[in-house]
């Protein structure tokens, strides 16, 4: 899962830049592919033409303007995120009294059950790490993308995403949301509205989201 590319350019960037111009230049040229490690010489690509991998048929790298398109991504994915945690997603019912709860009451609802571990868990799946990961984005899009500069600590940021995406991000997150479903089912009533909707779309742009590799981020930044 690792891009030898993106780590070379990472480590190189902290040497004295006159003394790695040169290696930098020849880093920037090769490219590695995730799936099978082999490393290719990088060659031009025309606008919208992909990199495939000859040994695994993996993609290596395409030419677009990824991060533009990444942006809007990022902020729509960010809305409805505050839409699904701002409305109730589920009816409770303690002790004859019912309330209307949002995702984050569920939460607390479960930690006060006893099932701190579920509880855990779905707060970090559906909550926390979808949240960082897209506030992450929109630190390092918004300023690589409107003024052409790179944000303080973007390295980190970006290495950050990265290690959340190599625990299978996108698959915890929809098992998150099972189990969150399928446990509330018990002692609760899940609400079809608002909350619940926009979490399914919600669910749906993280997909697109993720789909951009962060090695295709560092890619479009080293062009700046
Ligand atoms: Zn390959």
């Amino acid at each position: 899962m690792h891009s030898i590319d993106s780590e070379i350019s990472d480590v190189l960037k902290e040497q004295q830049p006159a003394a790695s111009e040169q290696v930098n230049q020849n880093a920037a040229n090769l490219v590695c592919c995730e799936e099978c490690d082999v490393v290719y010489k990088r060659v031009e690509l025309k606008k919208g033409e992909k990199a495939y991998c000859l040994r695994c048929g993996a993609a290596l790298y395409k030419n677009g303007r990824t991060l533009e398109q990444l942006l809007p991504l990022v902020i729509a994915s960010l809305m409805i995120f505050a839409i699904s945690n701002a409305y109730p997603i589920v009816q409770i019912e303690l002790q004859g009294i019912r309330s209307e709860t949002t995702l984050f009451g569920a939460v607390m609802a479960m930690f006060h059950e006893g099932r701190s571990l579920v509880a855990i868990l779905v707060l970090l799946t559906t909550i926390i790490f979808p949240l960082c990961e897209l506030l992450l984005l929109l630190y390092v899009l918004l300023p690589v993308t409107l003024l052409k500069t790179r944000p303080l600590g973007m390295a980190i940021a970006l290495r950050v995403i990265r290690v959340f995406r190599i625990w299978g991000m996108i698959e915890v997150f929809l098992i998150g949301v099972l189990v969150t479903l399928v446990k509330l089912v018990v002692m609760v009533t899940i609400i079809p509205g608002v909350a619940l909707w926009s979490f399914a779309a919600l669910t749906v742009l993280m997909v697109l989201v993720m789909s951009v590799k962060v090695s295709d981020i560092w890619d479009q930044v080293e062009e700046l």
